[in-house]
């Protein structure tokens, strides 16, 4: 039987797909059979102890902690040996939950006074502390709450001798409707082809672990659970964060075409990496990588990556859970700067609030309106000066920039620069060195910085338009609800012309302009932010080579023709139309038509 024609084990002919829309979370394609995941949680009741029972109950208490705390320093170093220190950082965190003396002394206390039942009471304590936390919708309050269930529900299995069954025969697409990060790395060691998770999202720990174990994932599905049995015939495509049950035979058809195409077309982009990207007609772009943690480097630089446009601080802070110290920033941005050398790499000061959680925070009505950003730091100086002087101090390599985001008016610019001049001052008063000319600019997301960009242009080095922002900014349309995702759009002539305009008001005043949103990392836009002349474009590392070679094969003259035309429409409809048309025809080995007339690239979130 032909292999490529052949249906998969799991296919249904007679039964109509299914398809089901999430967020991609990590890139890739799986086709396989379902592997429904439901974690055996286990129960406790309540019993009374007799004397006797109060001595053994304890030992028994000592041990579950001892073997719960053994599991993860295992499942940590598993971690830290096969991903990263960032992954193991996540089990460091429960471990030391499950280290916290005080959580131990007051069981064995409760044993003794109450003579209650070890996993009752270890069941009572840890709901108090999630008490303690309250219902949140805070993201890292919930990581917080699933971190105390994972442990909880370890130490019960350990007193009631169940284990773990994170694992699988045979190669399929678990289907969960949750998945602890403990969940992810053991069936990870099982081989599986994708996740498909029904809750989450692209920032929880479990969607940080798929991308590091470069395993297809797609999240916040919803109903994932409630449509699929083990066994049934699942194509999970984590680049557009879709999930077809029981597809047609076409569909198979289609993805494994798709599979063929993505590995064609990067094993031919390999040769692309010492390559500069340079137009035919000689004009270049920077395309540099945008990093979420430290231990990307080496990707990036695999990818052709030209340096580091920006680095998110803010996911130290999300790690831990707490602001990092200076010194523990020092070390961060030091091996960021020193593995890049001497590519730049440009250091986002925290960008917290929004969709950014931060700890302690009060609801907010808005809070993408609301104390988010550069706001944020103003408010907590000390934090702001302890991240400028750890910037500052690892700025020795000379290939460090620093950047403001969320900048909305100078007096704010101003204000963040003075923060760091008073760095700068207490460094040199301290003898500790620094880059004196190390570059400062700013992220250019909010309109009214796109209003007042001349007047910013005087004050900064260079500008970086985060495109995520600006977008939901200037449209009134949140980036983060899926009920409006067909107003988001980047191709709104709104947004094309503040491009236009900030780029061109940067080189006026001399100063160069990037792009560091999402956008730069679309291939159908490479063309477009070309010919609007902007000098460095920052991106997901994976679509790094497809940017290049777009633009290595695209004149200048051209992409400035083409971006003519398009500025020259008055509807999202007819922007987007013309590129997708213009792209797909300029470039078919990148693009291709999807089925309700759409174009999609091939390799890249879409
Ligand atoms: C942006 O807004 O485009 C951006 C790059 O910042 P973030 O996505 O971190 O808000
Ligand atoms: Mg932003």
């Amino acid at each position: 039987m032909n292999p490529d024609t052949a249906l998969p084990a799991g296919a249904a002919p007679g039964k109509h797909e299914i398809v089901l829309r999430g967020m991609p979370a990590s890139g890739g394609i799986a086709i396989g059979p379902a592997f429904v995941y439901e974690r055996e949680e286990v129960y406790v009741t309540e019993r009374t102890l007799s004397e006797e029972e109060t001595g053994l109950e304890l030992d028994l208490l000592r041990d579950a902690f001892t073997r719960a705390r053994r599991e993860l320093l295992k499942i940590a170093e598993y971690a830290r040996t096969q991903l990263s220190e960032e992954a193991a950082e996540i089990f460091e965190s429960q471990l030391m939950m499950l280290k916290d003396p005080v959580l131990v002394r007051s069981l064995e206390t409760r044993i003794q006074q109450e003579r209650k039942n070890a996993d009752f009471l270890i069941h009572h304590e840890i709901e108090k502390y999630k008490a303690l936390l309250g219902a949140t919708d805070d993201p890292l309050f919930r990581e917080r709450m699933t971190d105390l269930d994972e442990i909880a529900q370890r130490l019960l299995r350990s007193l009631q001798k169940k284990r773990l069954r994170a694992t699988v025969e045979g190669r399929h697409i678990i289907v969960a409707a949750s998945l602890t990060p403990a969940d992810s790395i053991l069936f990870s060691r099982s081989d599986v082809l994708g996740y498909a998770i029904d809750t989450g999202g692209i920032t929880s720990h479990t969607a940080i672990l798929a991308r590091s174990l470069k395993i297809p994932s797609v999240v916040a599905i919803h109903e994932a659970t409630r449509h699929i049995s083990t066994g049934d015939l699942l194509i999970l495509d984590g680049q557009r964060g879709l999930l077809f049950i029981y597809p047609t035979a076409e569909r198979i058809a289609e993805y494994r075409q798709k599979i063929h195409r993505i590995e064609e077309l990067e094993e031919s982009l390999k040769g692309l990496v010492d390559l500069p990207c340079v137009t035919p007609d000689g004009h270049a772009v920077e395309i540099s990588a945008n990093a979420e943690f430290v231990n990307e480097c080496d990707y990036i630089l695999a990818q052709g990556g030209n340096g580091i446009g920006l680095y998110r601080t803010e996911h130290l802070y999300i790690l831990e859970g707490e602001f990092p110290s200076e010194q523990e920033q020092f070390v961060a941005y030091s091996s960021i700067a020193q593995s890049m050398y001497p590519r730049p790499v440009i250091i986002r000061t925290f960008d917290i609030g929004g969709d950014k959680f931060l700890q302690d925070r009060q609801a907010e009505e808005n809070p993408s309106l609301g104390w988010r950003g550069i706001r944020v730091m103003l408010d907590m100086p000390d934090i702001f000066k302890q991240q400028l002087r750890a910037i500052l101090r690892a700025s020795t390599t000379r290939n460090i920039k620093l950047m403001f985001p969320m900048i909305s008016g100078l007096v704010e610019l101003r204000v963040a620069r003075k923060h760091l001049n008073d760095a700068r001052a207490e460094l040199r008063e301290q003898g500790v060195p620094f880059d004196e000319h190390m570059q400062v600019g700013m992220m250019i997301e909010v309109p009214s910085s796109v209003m007042l960009a001349d007047i910013f242009a005087k004050e900064v080095d260079f500008f970086s338009i985060g495109t995520n922002d600006l977008i939901q900014y200037l449209l009134a349309v949140d980036r983060n609800n899926d009920l409006i995702t067909d107003l988001y759009q980047e191709f709104h002539p709104s947004v094309l012309r503040a491009i236009r305009h900030v780029v061109n008001t940067a080189h006026e005043a001399g100063i160069w302009a990037g792009v560091c949103g999402e956008m730069a990392g679309n291939p159908m836009s490479s063309v477009l932010l070309l010919g609007l002349g902007l000098d460095e474009l920052s991106m997901v590392p994976s679509v790094i080579p497809t940017v290049k070679e777009i633009i290595r094969s695209t004149s200048f003259e051209e992409a400035r023709r083409f971006t003519d035309t398009v500025l020259a429409m008055a509807t999202a409809t007819e922007t987007k139309t013309c590129v997708a048309e213009y792209m797909r025809v300029r470039y078919p080995d990148f693009f291709t038509p999807v089925q309700n007339g759409d174009t999609c690239p091939i390799l890249g979130l879409g």
